[in-house]
């Protein structure tokens, strides 16, 4: 249906938008708290929960939680930490309005978390960093993970939602098809006498993980691309469980909401902690955020009955199916109001960085799509090409670009590029 010349009424899509936007207008309240014991002081946690940013109507707001669960030293948790939000922001144009913003998230996460990578590893500096990180705007929750790092979401309705992605090697079978095809070996550690013992890890470098920030010593074919999710809450709102492995390797999802029922969310990440080290002990650094959306004015956490709903994988990869024992779902007769608006988990930058129609207006069309570094027409190489020699022709379509230092980047994320590895030592993570 489209608006003839001269028709004043308004088309029903818009109509519905408005409607939409009203009745989400107002912000959640949102409260938050963090815990943590340390191990090896390899966790660091970001917490900004009054960001602002600028468009045509004025100045806006939107909140940012961060964690990050470093191995093989801290440096790369460290400077992840400090820039990585400020590149992601970077990689979206200013001025542009919310509903353009909250699409050009999921591009601008990707072209962030490369950029950090790049310019982490430029330092030649060998730890890596596990990453999630979650952005709050409104009723929109949108997720980014590299590694085994975890955020739920428990929606006032009482169903459960895994909005990250598990790059463990043991657990992601796509992801060991895919470091396998670029050129790593994917094995457990041999022991005399032949035994294979512990989990899956990526030679060299001996990482028990598939993706993450920094890594220098490891194949390239570790990527810093993140998984990504984005969703919208009902205005009943609900809360979010961001942690560690240090939790998650001692509480099922279920225990962790569960513990801390009823509780605000300063003592409720507390809590989590406590239970997962009287369970395992203290084996690694465990931390854990806890961001309570909550409808405006509300000042108690969400209660439900435990155990109302069911629990949502909302990722569709196969590598959730090992998690089969926690997968219950007691067949909640609710509506799911917890609706979802966008998720990609490749690793291929042609796919993550390409836009439809609607949203590639927002980009600077000859920016480096990663980095970027502005660049006359022609310049760039575009994402899709799959030679270093740019094509003489340049229009925006054939675009997102990339400069040739990130260009050289996707390459070696694609195996394209194996370059020595200078340890094949096993890295404790
Ligand atoms: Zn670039």
């Amino acid at each position: 249906m489209e608006a003839k010349a001269g028709d004043i009424t308004v088309p029903l899509a818009v109509l519905l938008k408005r409607e939409m936007s009203n009745e989400k207008s107002e912000k959640p309240d949102l409260l938050h708290g963090q815990a943590s014991q340390k191990k090896k002081g390899e966790d660091f946690t970001l917490l900004r929960a009054e960001c602002e940013r600028t468009q045509e109507t004025g100045t806006t707001s939107f909140s940012v939680f961060g964690l990050f669960d470093g191995h093989n030293g801290s440096a790369a948790a460290i400077y992840t930490k400090e820039h990585l939000v400020n590149n992601v922001l970077n990689a979206i144009p200013p001025n542009v309005s919310r509903d353009e913003w909250i699409s050009a998230l999921p591009r601008a996460l990707v072209a962030g978390f490369v950029k950090t990578d790049k310019d982490f590893t430029a330092q030649a500096r060998s730890s890596g960093t596990t990453v999630t990180l979650v952005i709050i705007d409104g009723w929109v929750v949108t997720v980014a993970s590299v590694g085994d790092s975890r955020c739920i979401l428990e929606s006032a309705e009482g169903s459960v939602y895994v909005l990250s992605a598990d790059h463990r090697l043991e657990v992601n079978e796509e992801e060991v098809e895919r470091v396998t095809s670029s050129g790593g070996e994917v094995a457990r550690i041999n022991i005399a006498g032949g035994a294979a013992i512990g989990p899956l890890r990526c030679w060299p470098g001996g990482l028990c993980l598939s993706r993450s920030i920094g890594d220098l010593d490891v194949g390239e074919y570790i990527v810093p691309v993140p998984h990504v999710k984005q969703v919208k809450l009902s205005n009943a709102g609900g809360r979010l469980v961001i942690a560690s492995d240090g939790v998650w390797d001692a509480l099922s999802h279920e225990k962790a909401l569960n513990c801390c029922r009823g509780l605000p969310a300063e003592s409720a990440a507390a809590r989590i902690v406590k239970e997962a080290v009287k369970v395992k002990g203290l084996r690694d650094d465990t931390t854990c955020i806890v961001v309570d959306i909550l409808p405006p004015e509300k000042v108690s956490p969400p209660v439900k009955k435990p155990g109302k709903g069911g629990i949502k994988y909302i990722f569709r990869r196969k590598s959730s199916e090992t998690l089969s024992e926690e997968h219950i779902d007691r067949g909640c007769s609710e509506p799911d109001v917890v609706e979802e608006m966008f998720e990609d988990g490749s690793a291929m930058l042609s796919q993550r960085l390409s836009t439809d129609h609607t949203t590639s207006n927002i980009f600077e069309p000859y920016n480096c799509a990663v980095c970027q570094l502005e660049m006359k027409p022609g310049e760039g190489i575009s994402v899709h090409s799959t030679a270093i020699k740019p094509i003489s022709i340049r229009s925006p379509w054939d675009g997102p670009f990339l400069c040739v230092s990130c260009q050289e980047k996707k390459e070696a994320m694609e195996g394209k590029n194996s370059r020595n590895c200078r340890s094949r030592v096993p890295q404790e993570i």
